[in-house]
């Protein structure tokens, strides 16, 4: 089952079951919309992958599937992530 993180892992912005702005890679690595146009070019930090626009769970599933709750906020190092961006972000993501 997807694990629904609740804030951006570099910003810390919300990011609830609804919102539009939840990015994921195939780990589930969840970034806002934002960081992952300007700060990750498509490249997910942890994993290298490609990000997806996160699905909505059904509100009436939420009490028996909940969204996770603690937060997990990990600023991108972005001398650590440099190499890994150079060499992926002008590869497409079905490409890597
Ligand atoms: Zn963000
Ligand atoms: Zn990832």
């Amino acid at each position: 089952m997807l694990e629904m993180r609740p804030v951006c892992e570099n910003c810390g912005k919300n990011l609830p079951n609804e919102s539009r702005e939840a990015m994921i890679c195939t780990f589930e690595c969840t970034f806002c919309a934002d960081c992952v146009e300007k700060v990750l070019h498509n490249v997910c930090p942890n994993c290298g992958g490609g990000f997806e626009r996160r699905p909505v769970r059904p509100k009436e599933l939420l009490e028996k599937y909940p969204a996770k709750k603690d937060p997990l906020v990990k600023p991108v190092q972005m001398e650590k992530f440099a190499a890994r961006l150079e060499a992926y972000r002008n590869i497409a993501p079905q490409d890597r």
